[in-house]
This record gives structure tokens, sequence and C-alpha cells, in this order.
């Protein structure tokens, strides 16, 4: 059976140009970079090419990019890293209350630590309540983290305005931006942030890969111990051929941001349109036009979303109730909580992300067994 994919918040498959530009490091290319002879100085080169790469594309300097082992880890370096380092002015920080587990759960640890955290509200469409978080500012807050964007509903932050009001507070600014890179537009000198996390397997690159921007100005310390790689700030041998991959998935995704928006936004536009016209009782979460190009969250009331999920996948239809990296638990969404869904439309909950490679058939198709399977499960 075909597998129509729609689940590309949750991971994308490597592309195989990227795949093709990694496979010399796995092969003849795998000198340690530490090493001072000519295979590990070349393996050092081409990590310093793929850090320059990379801060093409987002505008900063290469010195900037540190390279980590995933989204979740860039996220914890950040936080716990910038907490530790700064812990003269004080031991407080603001988080809003949709981010993601990675950072969620790091503000947890902290809190266990004796640190302080304040979790700003979000409106119906998940933006943060940017009133309320000026209120949250206090003389010994040390950091703002909010997501750049939602890996559940899709909904786009003011970043600049949040890096507007940090700025003005003397505050460090750093945003998850995981579900954003690749899929919009990043400049770090217009954002005016002061860390910021990306992961490669949201952007066609590799699993297992990340990098955490950080202004050379922002105090933050290694939260892992080990050998000096990555100026002492992440210690371990360096994954040499996901690096590469990083970079280069990045710097396509770059290249073909203007044509893939353009088409991801027409494909999300379709299909909220053919399911709000041809199934009743939905709703769609998030804001509806400052969202990410490829991302649909909808609520189906008096469905189960798990078993919509499981009847989809019999068509080889592949979508994800709720969040990928949440789905198995069955406690209700926080993001969905926050954001005031109703409890009769959070369990049927559906996140559909689109990708450049799903085409108009693959769509209609999912449509079409969408609302059979709805109807079917609503008729029971
Ligand atoms: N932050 C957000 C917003 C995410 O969506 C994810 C993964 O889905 C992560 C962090 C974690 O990234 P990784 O899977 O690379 O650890």
């Amino acid at each position: 059976m075909k597998i129509r994919y729609f689940d590309h918040a949750a991971t994308t498959a490597v592309r195989m140009d990227v795949i093709k530009s990694m496979l010399p490091y796995l092969g003849s290319e795998y000198g340690n970079p530490s090493s001072v002879y000519q295979i590990g100085r070349r393996s050092k080169k081409a990590i310093e090419e793929a850090r320059k790469t990379i801060a093409n594309c987002i505008n900063c300097k290469p010195n900037e990019i540190y390279f980590t082992s995933c989204g979740s880890e860039s996220d914890n370096l950040a936080i716990k890293g910038i907490m530790y380092a700064n812990k003269e002015k004080g031991k407080h920080l603001i988080t809003s209350k949709i981010e993601h587990p990675a950072v969620l759960n790091t503000c947890k640890f902290l809190e266990n630590e004796g640190y302080e955290v304040s979790y700003v509200n979000v409106d119906e469409n998940g933006k943060v309540k940017l009133d309320e978080l000026q209120n949250l500012i206090r003389n010994d807050t040390v950091l703002i983290t909010i997501m750049y964007a939602n890996n559940e509903i899709g909904t786009i932050q003011p970043i600049k305005e949040i890096a507007k009001i940090a700025r003005k507070n003397n505050i460090i600014f750093h945003t998850d931006a995981v579900q954003a890179a690749g899929n919009v537009n990043i400049d770090i000198e217009d954002l005016d942030v002061s860390a910021l996390s990306i992961s490669a397997h949201k952007f066609y690159g590799p699993k297992g890969m990340g990098a955490l921007f950080v202004k050379e100005n922002v105090k933050f310390v290694s939260i892992q111990n080990g050998g000096h790689q990555e100026k002492n700030k992440r210690a371990g041998t360096e994954n040499v051929a996901s690096i590469v991959g990083m970079a280069n998935a990045l710097k396509i995704a770059c290249r073909d941001l203007k044509q893939n928006t353009e088409y991801l936004e027409k494909a999300r536009s379709y299909f909220i349109y053919e399911v709000e016209k041809r199934i009743p009782d939905v709703k769609l979460n998030g804001d509806r036009i400052n969202r990410l190009p490829g991302n649909v969250s909808f609520s189906f009331k008096g469905v189960d979303a798990a078993q919509l999920v499981l009847a989809l996948d019999e068509y080889g239809i592949c979508v994800s109730s709720g969040s990928a990296c949440t789905s198995g638990v069955s406690e209700p969404s926080h993001v969905l909580v926050a954001i005031g869904l109703n409890e009769e439309y959070i369990q049927g909950t559906l996140r559909s992300t689109f990708g450049i490679e799903n085409t108009k058939e693959d769509i209609d198709y999912y449509i079409k067994n969408l609302i059979d399977i709805v109807t079917k499960m609503r008729n029971l």
C-alpha cells in the first residue's frame, strides 16, 4: 500500500541529496575532527563549513552556532546553560504554557533545583499574552524562553515583539525554533533573539542532530562534562556526517523557502476549506493566518482521535493525534487545554502536517477517507 505521509511536524524523510552529502563522512572521511593529521583536519574543515552554512541561513556569526544531538538537547543547553551562568542576577525565568516538553520539563527540572518559573498564558489562538508577559518580569528575571511556532497547533508567536520586551528589560531571550526552522525565514539580526534551537530532522535532515545559536555576548555554561569540543560548551566527538547533512538540508530549505511556503499554504488552505465544508462539528485550532505553512490542527466533536489515527493508518495515511511527542499519553494535551478547547473537542484532535512531496491526489485521497471514517465513527 502506498504510504501518504502527513506528519512532517513529527519528522521528515532525509532528502536524497542530503544523504549523498553525508555519505563520505560515514565512509572514507572517518577522521576524528580533533585529530591533527589530514583526515582529522578534513573532518574539522567539513564541520566549520557546515557552521558557516547554517550561520548564513539564519544570519548570525559562525562562532555563535553550537552543534548538539537534537532539538531537546539544544533547549536543555540553552535554558540550563544560561540560568547556571547568570545566577548572580537571579533564579527566575519565564516560559509559556504551550511549550514542547523539551522546554517544559527542563523548567520543571530547574524548579526542583530551586529556580522559579512563571508560565505565561496564551489566547484562544495560542498566541502568548504580551501584556501578561510584561507583568511577569521581575528584577531577578534572567531568561524568557518562548517557542517560535507551536508543534501541535502551528501558531507562530510574535517573536520580534517578545524580543523587544526582553531587550527593554535587559533579559536574555531564547526561542525554541524547532518547528519553525526550514519552514519560515529566520533572521537572527532582524529578530534580535539571544538564543535559538533547531533540529535537523524537521527539515529533511538526519535525526539526532541539532544546533543552538547563542549570541556572542550571552553568558552560558556547558551542562555536559567531557572534552573541549564546541568551544568547551558541548563535550563529545562531533557527528560529522549529520552536521554536514543538517547544514545541507537547511541550505536547501532556505533556498526553496518561498516556493515551498506557497505550495504548503495552498495545500493547507485547500485541506481546511474542504474539511470545513464537508464535515460538520469540526473546529480549526490555532491562528487561522499566523500559523506554520503546512500545519492543520482540527478537532472533530465526538470522535476519538487515537482511533481515527489507527483507522487512517489502515489506508496508508500517516497523521497524528495532537502531538507525536506526547501521543500515547492519555492526559489531554496541555496546549489544547491552554487555548481553552472544550473537552468534547480535545480528544478528537487530529494534527495534519503537510510536506513538499504531498501531491493534490494524496490530499484528495486523505480527505475522502477522513470523511468516510469520521462519518462512520460518529454513526456508531
Ligand atoms: N521543540 C519542539 C517545538 C518540537 O516540536 C520538538 C520535536 O518534535 C522538539 C523541541 C524536540 O526536538 P528533537 O526531536 O530533535 O529532540
